[in-house]
């Protein structure tokens, strides 16, 4: 738990203007009382596993194990769910709390368009309107997204401030709800924002990890060596991590996008590369320059594209319960070629990013580990991107 003002450690928090405490207060208040209702843990897992797919399995990849020789490789299928990526686990969960709260109208920010679509999805399958903020680059990068979401009834805004990508969607969003706080809820899409966001995001991601414990208990009879995830916000990483988090023998691995590489400056590895700041409500690592400004993120993978990270992953690297890492888009394409053409499985580029540290890893290893990768994604999104480096080769 963080502590009451929403603290892990020295991170975190509720860095809000005035006019966002109240709210911010009743939603801690409702999310609590949710989240100790059985009604509503009955609710969330009927749609969890009715609407959404759920249990995703836990996969033994065994060519690739027998490639990679130290490593046995459980790949926990997240790609397999409805809309394609673990996201939905989040917003279905949230757009329950909304409903109790009497909320009619939610808004969303987006950069890929990723988010945007589990939350045009799950407004669309409760008759709620969908409000949803995308920067004016990302709009142009993700048009598929964009078609998805007005198909499904939401309204795309356009944010033409600052650098035109998911940090100023951010921030419209959030003037949109000091605006509007009576009949609006803000539906964020990861574990970052101002307290209690990153506690209930974990929560309601936190299936991920739990499964997967007891999917590798029945397989293996004792706990994996190793979990890797890939890491933008850090959802589908702490979806994982936390239920493993206190046991001792499991070691965890953060996987950051390294752009074109953690010296290039072109990067978006808020832990490995970044200094503890403020941003979008909370105290996190974050990429910055001399002068403390916010500056722009990279990564070949829309979904890892964020100058930030969830407050509480700053906290896990700070007193070493996980350790993170950097991956390169080369890398990462490398990756899900790879895992294609061994698995028959493509990978979202975000989550190639996780598959690609396995080498690293397996050369890092004695004997033979075991390791559950987090598939956060699947890949038929990033098609365009992928056609256009094959054709450059
Ligand atoms: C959005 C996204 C991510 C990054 O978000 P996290 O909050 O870090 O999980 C990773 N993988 C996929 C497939 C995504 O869509």
């Amino acid at each position: 738990m963080p502590d009451k003002n929403g603290h892990f450690g020295e991170f975190g928090g509720c860095y809000v203007p005035e006019t966002l405490r109240g709210l911010l207060f009743d939603l801690e208040k409702e999310f609590a009382a949710c989240w100790k209702d059985p009604a509503f843990k009955k609710e969330f897992r009927f749609y969890l596993e009715e609407y959404a797919g759920r249990p995703t399995r836990l996969y033994y990849a065994e060519r690739l194990s027998r490639q990679l020789k130290t490593l046995k490789v459980y790949l926990k299928r997240e790609d397999l769910l409805h809309t394609g990526a673990h996201k939905v686990n989040n917003t279905l969960g949230q757009i329950l709390v909304a409903r109790r709260m009497g909320k009619r109208r939610i808004i969303a920010e987006t950069g890929a368009g990723q988010h945007g679509v589990a939350t045009a999805t799950v407004c669309a399958l409760f008759g709620l309107k969908c409000v949803v903020y995308m920067g004016s680059e990302d709009i142009k990068r993700q048009a598929m997204n964009v078609v998805r979401m007005k198909l499904m009834g939401a309204e795309v805004v356009s944010v033409e401030s600052g650098s035109k990508t998911l940090k100023d969607a951010m921030n419209e969003a959030i003037r949109d709800w000091v605006t509007n706080v009576k009949d609006t809820y803000y539906l964020i899409g990861t574990v970052a924002g101002p307290h209690p966001y990153p506690y209930m995001v974990r929560e309601l991601q936190s299936v991920i990890g739990i499964e997967a414990r007891r999917q590798f208990w029945r397989k293996e009879k004792r706990l994996p060596d190793y979990l890797v995830a890939c890491v933008g916000g850090g959802s589908n990483a702490m979806g994982l991590f936390y239920p493993f988090h206190k046991d001792k023998g499991v070691h965890i691995i953060g996987v950051e996008a390294a752009g074109h590489g953690i010296h290039s400056g072109a990067h978006s590895a808020a832990i490995c590369a970044g200094r503890p700041g403020v941003l979008h409500g909370c105290k996190s690592y974050l990429l910055q320059d001399k002068n403390g400004q916010v500056t722009n993120a990279h990564s070949v993978a829309a979904g890892l594209d964020y100058p930030g990270v969830g407050p509480e992953h700053s906290y896990f690297s700070q007193i070493g319960v996980a350790e993170y890492v950097g991956i390169t888009d080369k890398e990462a394409i490398d990756a899900l070629k790879a895992l294609s053409q061994i698995e028959g499985i493509i990978p979202a580029l975000e989550s190639s990013h996780a598959v690609a540290y396995l080498p690293k890893l397996a050369r890092r290893v004695k004997g033979l580990k075991t390791v559950i990768v987090c598939l956060s994604g699947r890949g038929d999104k990033d098609m365009g991107t992928i056609a256009e480096v094959l054709n450059g080769e």
